[in-house]
């Protein structure tokens, strides 16, 4: 059985020096917003290069929190991709705005520059790039139409903690930045946890008013807020994780390459592609195969655990019906749903182990191929 994530692996090298942070913490009796909440949030802020970083309680609250402190509610348009993880456009649902999808481009699979441009209306107020499967977006062609349009931009990085573009890390181009501390994510805690980055010292001061109930001075509310605050127990593990982030990432890319030399033999798999002058942290390792469902289950039968991320596109699940979208209005972003499956990634994976995970595969598709 090899897993698509183990994060066993991972805790038995960290495990004793979580298991001493987490008792301080709990000696300590400061839960939240406490010293290490401040303490990680410079130490992030530090680590992706940027003035300001405000901790919450997870990615889905980063993105709604940075849409509300860009006053961006009712009678707005956000545009953004349907190829990716459902909180994306949640987060515009959730502040009454409307998701405008645009469809991606083939090879990296992030929303195709190309196409936004057709979609702005005049309500379009901001673009939302989602920087998939750590693979960074193409940033100077969404920020040159944000400029031209004068259009806001969120970057999705829940997936991209430590990917550059141009040598710079995701997260600092647009108004915000918004990463996800979920465990399985490649800086991931041991519950929820969120973050927003910023450059400007007044987005940052309206989001730590909205993550504490709409005020920044307690018991004086200027606004509806939520209650989003990371509390003190995730933040001392994601500090004793966060220096190893760049290591782990590396792994990530060295067993992408290694994938990707597995591989090569077989054109009926295409390895995932990356752009110039980018460095993707592969949080998954995705190829498009033919008979993809068929070949799914064939893996789980033997053992490899694959997933497909992500099966049905956002312009036609149920709680978009209102949008209107009709099949084949996203051709791409449709024909990747059905072609996609993402195979074990992690630090620790080992050469074996993905030695196994591509012969199993190539067998597989080779066997679909006489089925067929
Ligand atoms: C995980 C994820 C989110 C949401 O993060 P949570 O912390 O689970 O709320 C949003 N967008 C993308 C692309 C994600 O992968």
């Amino acid at each position: 059985m090899i897993p698509i994530l183990d994060s066993k692996r991972q805790y038995a090298t960290i495990g004793n020096d979580i298991e001493k942070a987490v008792c301080e913490v709990l000696r300590s009796g400061s839960y939240i917003l406490g010293p290490n909440v401040k303490a990680l949030e410079t130490e992030l802020a530090e680590y992706i290069g940027i003035e300001h970083a405000v901790s919450l309680n997870s990615g889905t609250d980063a993105l709604h929190i940075a849409l509300r402190a860009l006053d961006i509610g009712p009678g707005d348009e956000v545009i953004t991709t349907a190829f990716t993880f459902v909180a994306t456009a949640e987060a515009i649902g959730i502040v009454g705005a409307k998701p405008v999808f645009v469809d991606i481009d083939e090879k990296t699979f992030n929303i195709d520059p190309k196409k936004i441009e057709a979609a702005i209306t005049p309500k379009t107020k901001a673009i939302i790039p989602v920087h998939l499967y750590g693979q960074p977006c193409d940033m100077d062609a969404i920020m040159d139409i944000a400029r031209r349009y004068e259009l806001l931009v969120i970057e999705d990085c829940c997936q991209a903690i430590g990917a550059t573009y141009k040598g710079k890390m995701v997260g600092t181009f647009g108004e915000f930045g918004c990463f996800s501390f979920y465990p399985t994510k490649n800086l991931g805690g041991m519950g929820d946890g969120g973050l927003l980055v910023t450059k400007s010292e007044n987005l940052k001061n309206r989001a730590i008013a909205i993550r504490n109930h709409g005020g920044a001075i307690r018991y004086h509310h200027d606004e509806i807020g939520v209650n989003s605050r990371l509390d003190e127990i995730q933040a001392a593990i994601l500090r004793v994780k966060l220096p190893y982030i760049n290591e782990w990432n590396k792994k990530r890319r060295e067993n992408a390459y290694y994938y990707n030399g597995l591989f090569a033999k077989c054109p009926d798999i295409i390895t995932p592609a990356e752009l110039n002058d980018t460095y993707s942290v592969y949080h998954q390792y995705t190829v498009k195969i033919p008979n993809r469902d068929e070949i799914h289950k064939m893996l789980q039968e033997s053992g490899i655990g694959a997933m497909l991320y992500y099966p049905i596109p956002l312009h036609l699940q149920k709680v978009h019906n209102y949008l209107g979208y009709q099949k084949g209005s996203l051709p791409i972003t449709e024909h990747n749903t059905e072609v996609v499956i993402s195979l074990p990634m992690f630090p620790e994976l080992t050469r074996e182990e993905q030695q196994t995970v591509a012969n199993t595969l190539i067998e597989c598709v080779e066997k679909s191929k006489t089925i067929a």
